[in-house]
């Protein structure tokens, strides 16, 4: 099929795109790598009249080495950010993400931030922000705001981002040294949408407790979650196989999982649980320096 007709723009800059989602309300639409806009386009799922292109917006294609934090433009692909040797050094849970995202071709036309921006709930990268504390600078008329991950996500293809808004960068931390991170999700064949994944990051104290510990989930619910009662039930605790499991149990308990063609909502909390399990192990086992 062939989308409706719409008006294509290119500002320069994000004042003129902000200036453009402003003048065309609701029709107007951020394009950027295309690869989830363009498609509903030709199946009228979306029909907007503005499409806003930012790709070639000076300044959203950089990315930068804050120190603390690695911040990715608005205009960045997802393959130059599985490419970087900056994000492969400092932010590598971010590269392992990614190589479960699509397919290589499409990865090289989306954009991370586009992908944060679409908020599906099967997102590898939506869980991922969740998982590292992400920050998301989110433009409009009035000047930015500084969104963090947990509160950016709010529903099934929706996030905080208004009517008139976009979404400028987005601000991985780097997981501290001696940190352990993993990214694993079930699906029908390798690139194709998760059908239940989990992620988690973990740090272990001398004492070799849990320090910290984030897990997040994605594929199972209306959006990708923390799971907050899994990670409160493993800190403090010794990172064992039977807390693990326990924490693994208490993955889904703040959610109702969904269910399609592709799975049950038993079979995707059966899944949850299982994965839940999977990336708690593994990022405990990195943590503890067993598994690179
Ligand atoms: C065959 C196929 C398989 C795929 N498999 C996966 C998968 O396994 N996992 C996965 O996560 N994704 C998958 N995707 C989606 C892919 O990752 C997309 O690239 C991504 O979701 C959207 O990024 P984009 O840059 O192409 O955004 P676009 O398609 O350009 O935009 C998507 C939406 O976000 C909005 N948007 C984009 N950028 C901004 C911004 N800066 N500010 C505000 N709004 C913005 C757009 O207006 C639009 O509504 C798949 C896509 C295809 C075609």
């Amino acid at each position: 099929m062939k989308p409706p007709r719409f008006e294509y723009l290119r500002p320069d800059s994000v004042g003129a795109a902000v200036a453009l989602l402003n003048e065309h309300g609701e029709g107007a639409r951020i394009l950027a790598g295309g690869q989830s806009l363009i498609p509903m386009m030709n199946f009228r799922i979306a029909q907007p009249s503005h499409l806003i292109d930012i790709t070639r917006v000076p300044g959203l294609d950089a990315i930068t080495d804050e120190g603390n934090a690695i911040t990715i433009g608005a205009a960045v692909r997802q393959s130059t950010v599985e490419y970087s040797p900056v994000v492969k050094d400092r932010c590598p849970l971010l590269v392992e993400a990614l190589k479960w995202v699509a397919h290589e071709p499409i990865r090289h036309r989306g954009t991370v931030c586009g992908s944060l921006a679409h908020a599906d709930p099967h997102s590898e990268l939506a869980a991922t922000s969740l998982a590292l504390n992400a920050t998301f600078t989110v433009v409009g008329a009035s000047g930015e705001r500084q969104v963090p991950a947990v509160d950016f996500f709010i529903g099934p293809f929706t996030t905080v981002i208004e009517s008139g808004e976009m979404l400028s960068s987005v601000s991985f931390p780097v997981v501290p040294a001696g940190s352990g991170y993993a990214i694993d999700e079930f699906s029908r064949t390798h690139g194709n949408f998760a059908i239940a994944g989990g992620v988690s990051v973990i740090q272990l104290g001398a004492d070799g407790k849990v320090a910290s510990a984030t897990l997040s989930m994605f594929g199972m619910a209306s959006r990708a979650f923390r799971a907050f009662a899994a990670e409160e039930r493993l800190i403090g605790s010794m990172p064992t196989a039977e807390a693990i499991a326990e924490a693994a149990d208490l993955a889904l308990v703040d959610v109702d999982c969904s269910a399609d063609m592709h799975g049950s909502e038993e079979y995707r909390a059966h899944l949850g649980r299982v994965y839940a399990g999977r990336v708690l192990t593994s990022a405990v086992a990195r943590a503890q320096g067993g598994s690179k």
